[in-house]
Parts: structure tokens; C-alpha cells; sequence
């Protein structure tokens, strides 16, 4: 997945709800997910239904890149795969 290949539809779903309604979006659709994968656990729903949810995650991530800026998060996904590098013994790798 590439933010340049779905720029566009961030674009114009940011411009026709607003970056407020937005970040709204994203905590719904973050409870949905959290919903789905409790549920999954208790084998209510199918690993599909926890897919569908985490697509939906997905593109309101794509949407907070988009806003927040790529290099932005970028660099804040280098630091923490640093730091995870390091929890797993792996800093130089
Ligand atoms: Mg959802």
C-alpha cells in the first residue's frame, strides 16, 4: 500500500468532511476493530469481519498520513521500529 495510490480519495474525503470529522472517523472506526478482534477471540465473528475492520482502520491511517504529513510519520515509524529492533535484539540489523 502506498500513499500515493489512494491520494486522491484522501484528498477528496478530507475536502467533503473536514480533518475534524475525520480524526472522528478514525477513533469510531479504531473501536470497531478493537470490537471485532475482542469478538474474534471469543469466536462471535470471522477472521473476514476482523479484515473489514482493519481496511476501514487502514484508510482512516491513510487519511491521518495524508494530513500529518508523510515525512512526518515516517519518521516517527523509523523511531519506533528502532526502539522495536531493540526490544527484539536486533538493533543491528
Ligand atoms: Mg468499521
Amino acid at each position: 500500500m502506498n500513499l500515493d495510490d489512494y491520494a486522491v480519495i484522501y484528498k477528496a474525503a478530507i475536502e467533503k468532511w473536514g480533518r475534524e470529522a475525520q480524526f472522528d472517523q478514525l477513533v469510531e472506526e479504531c473501536a470497531e476493530l478493537i470490537a471485532a478482534v475482542h469478538h474474534l477471540r471469543r469466536e462471535k465473528v470471522t477472521e473476514q469481519a476482523v479484515a473489514e475492520e482493519l481496511a476501514d482502520v487502514l484508510l482512516m491511517a491513510g487519511q491521518m498520513i495524508y494530513m500529518l504529513g508523510e515525512d512526518t510519520v515516517q519518521k516517527a515509524v523509523d523511531t519506533k521500529i528502532a526502539k522495536l529492533k531493540i526490544l527484539l535484539g536486533q538493533a543491528n540489523t
